[in-house]
């Protein structure tokens, strides 16, 4: 805890004014002259601890959720937290001391917490079916200021570029190619790649929360996280230090290809493919990067529970961009949009005559359309739930620390039998129908109207699927953390 020297009250960071500010007296100081230095002698405690020699720690308070097991550090002590923020339950969360590695480096909260709910109102204001819950008061109140741990990386690249260029040009019935190869010298630098190194917290996510000025990343004081939350990091600095470089190798080659004069008249042949992390040093594009920096990066986080999905919203601390999970309200949904065709409906029927058979005809294909729409669904559920592309999940699991999903079992409970047992009926009612506008050709009308109406309820009973398996994939299953075996866990 972060004392007021004037009155002894909690000084918290205040991002509007960059300053620690106390509710109490209202004095305000500057962040930088609370640096702990007793941690350093500390450090003796530490040494049986062979996994943080080399890093000073800071005195946290760690909160885990008796419930997802996700845990949230502070470094104020007497904070009561009533809620998890990673799988929304509204529970005590047991609390113990520790130590945390300091990290390296800080973007401090820029946008307050009002910055933040505005500016999260503004992006669900337009989503009109979101369920009204996720607007309540109660809900954006529990915004929560987390600083979530990054790995940042420096690139260079100095040396000698060499790419394959060629010409073409015809002579008689030939066509003569001349290869190059095109050297020449690079110096450049990328500042500060930056890859989020929590576990808990999506690539997804962090991604679309980018960017973050790292101009204003300054060097970390326990000071700055006063009145906030931090994740702890649980991804090693190497995990993403071939991603920036490919990133780095990537970004230099397509400039080279696109705006160096000299190399215009040729068509340059490199494979676009950035070679294997040893062969970076000595590639067309040498490239090499730092083995990473630790860096906590500032997000408003919402977590919002809903039976066995959690739906999340985060607002960059910096520069309030909001990424949020937005499902939908499925009966409000239902009905809009069956109000909706009932209107289309009338207005068709005002100005042609729909005969039966071209009736039968259009339903057949609406309901194969919704059909097709719920295979490439559940496909896609498939991937996000076996968590494919998320490096951090990945480190885990090849760490044997992530749980191991198994695809299979998750589809089937997620998106239920019944969805494949009304599927089948419904692809037998559209065969039906089929048989009976090219082959039987019955007289009566009344056949087709009540095939039209039997693949009308799949229809709509699949169009549920639809907006159900949509907020599947717009919610994330209840996380589970297992961070047994952590040496923090004394
Ligand atoms: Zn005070
Ligand atoms: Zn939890």
């Amino acid at each position: 805890m972060i004392v007021c020297p004037s009155c002894g009250a909690n000084l918290k960071f205040d991002p509007k004014s960059q300053k620690m500010l106390c509710d109490f007296c209202g004095s305000s100081f500057d962040p930088k002259e609370f640096d702990v230095k007793e941690d350093v002698e500390e450090q003796v405690v530490q040494e049986d601890n062979p996994e943080t020699p080399d890093f000073d720690t800071i005195d946290v308070t760690i909160y885990t959720c008796p419930q997802c097991g996700g845990e949230l550090m502070s470094v104020d002590e007497n904070t009561a937290a009533a809620f998890c923020s990673f799988c929304g339950a509204s529970t005590i969360l047991s609390t113990r001391l520790a130590k945390g590695k300091k990290p390296e480096y800080i973007i401090p909260f820029a946008k307050t917490k009002e910055d933040c709910k505005k500016a999260y109102l503004g992006v669900v204001k337009k989503a009109l079916f979101l369920p009204k819950e996720y607007r309540s008061d109660g809900c954006i109140d529990s915004f929560r200021g987390i600083y979530m741990p990054y790995w940042t990386y420096n690139v260079k690249q100095k040396g000698q570029t060499k790419l394959r260029g060629e010409t073409s040009h015809r002579r008689g019935d030939y066509i003569i190619t001349d290869i190059y190869t095109l050297a020449g010298k690079i110096d450049a630098e990328y500042d500060g790649l930056s890859f989020d190194a929590s576990a808990s917290f999506d690539d997804s996510m962090s991604e679309a929360l980018a960017p973050y000025d790292i101009k204003q990343m300054v060097p970390f004081e326990a000071s700055y996280m006063s009145g906030y939350y931090a994740d702890l990091a649980d991804v090693d600095a190497d995990t993403y230090k071939y991603q920036a470089e490919k990133y780095a190798f990537n970004a230099s080659l397509k400039r080279i290809k696109n705006e160096t004069r000299e190399f215009k008249k040729y068509t340059i042949t490199t494979s676009k493919e950035a070679p294997k992390a040893s062969k970076m040093a000595d590639s067309a594009v040498p490239t090499s990067a730092d083995n990473g920096h630790s860096a906590m990066f500032p997000v408003w986080f919402l977590s919002y529970r809903n039976g066995d999905r959690v739906a999340y919203a985060a607002v960059n601390g910096q520069t309030g961009k909001v990424v949020a999970d937005l499902p939908i309200d499925v009966k409000k949904y239902l009905l809009s949009s069956g109000i909706f065709a009932l209107v289309i409906f009338a207005i068709l029927n005002m100005f042609l005559v729909l005969t039966p058979i071209t009736a039968l005809v259009m339903s057949s294909i609406l309901t194969l359309i919704v059909f097709v729409i719920n295979y490439f669904q559940r496909v896609d559920i498939r991937m996000t739930v076996t968590g494919e592309g998320d490096k951090g999940k990945e480190f885990l699991k090849e760490n044997g620390k992530g749980k191991k999903k198994k695809a299979e079992k998750v589809e089937e409970a997620e998106t239920g039998v019944f969805e494949t047992v009304t599927t089948l009926l419904g692809l037998g009612s559209v065969a039906i129908a089929v048989l009976l506008v090219v082959f039987f050709q019955p007289v009566s009308d009344i056949p087709y109207y009540v095939m039209c109406i039997v693949e009308a309820v799949f229809f709509v009973l699949s169009f549920k699927h639809t907006l159900g398996n949509y907020n599947i994939m717009a919610t994330r299953r209840l996380p589970q953390f297992d961070r047994k075996g952590g040496d923090d866990r004394a």
